[in-house]
């Protein structure tokens, strides 16, 4: 009488032609293999998290933070820009002095302006100041009443005004000009059109005073010909030094 073979053993001749891996890896086994594939892809993926936080720390928190400015959901990109504009710290109480009535600058940033307005004026040309240092508070309103008064979305808003934290008047190094003989040009394209925005494009160099949104520029900030900023210390340079780096 023929004996069939129990369950559970194979004759060695049958157990030959199973493939030696199937034969010695068992369903349990090949589980924790695939186990073991995902634990050594989450430690690589963690692993190069940890590297990336350590050669791009800055780029990499700013991208995981929370939206930087309440009320907008933009995140800044990789270099910090949001919606095109840099981050700018404000300027203190002490790096402040008064150039009018209700307008403030840098001290550095006032010295030249005053001898550039002077100089300008020996030439006919009367360089009023229309806007100066503008606290990050200020600039909050600028920026979010004026887009709900618009109906703007707030890209649309970007174009035209830097969100709070991200405006170049909250260094104390900018300033919009404009003529005073011609105020109906005053924070619009047309003052490219001016005897002061002229006399600007020739001398304001001189007294290190630069145009920060010229036609095209590298950030996307639409063109402000009445926007100047100041660039004439180691410190204004420095804060400028990414957005000099685009346009260059
Ligand atoms: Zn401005």
């Amino acid at each position: 009488m023929s004996r069939l073979p129990s369950a559970g053993r194979v004759p060695s001749a049958l157990r030959d032609d199973i493939p030696l891996a199937r034969r010695t890896v068992s369903p349990a086994l090949r589980r924790t293999g695939g186990f073991r594939r995902g634990l050594v892809a989450a430690a690589l993926l963690l692993g190069g998290c940890a590297a990336g936080l350590i050669v791009f720390p800055q780029p990499l928190r700013r991208l995981l933070a929370p939206p930087p400015v309440q009320g907008l959901s933009a995140r800044p990109g990789l270099d910090g820009r949001l919606l095109g504009h840099f981050p700018y710290g404000e300027a203190t109480d002490a790096d402040l002095v008064s150039i009018a009535p209700g307008l403030e600058l840098h001290a550095d940033a006032a010295e030249a302006l005053v001898a550039m307005q002077e100089a300008a004026r020996a030439e006919g040309i009367d360089l009023l100041v229309l806007s100066a240092f503008r606290s990050i508070a200020s600039q909050k309103h600028i920026f979010f009443d004026v887009k709900s008064e618009r109906n703007q979305s707030a890209q649309q808003r970007a174009q035209v005004s830097a969100p709070p934290g991200y405006s170049e008047h909250s260094t104390g190094y900018a300033v919009d000009l404009g003529d005073a003989r011609r105020p109906a040009t005053n924070l619009s394209v047309a003052f490219e059109t001016t005897e002061a925005f002229a006399w600007l494009q020739t001398h304001a160099n001189r007294f290190h005073f630069r145009l920060s949104f010229p036609v095209g520029n590298g950030q996307g900030v639409s063109y402000e010909p009445w926007h100047w900023r100041f660039e004439g210390s180691a410190e204004a340079l420095k804060t400028f030094e990414p957005a000099q780096r685009l346009d260059r």
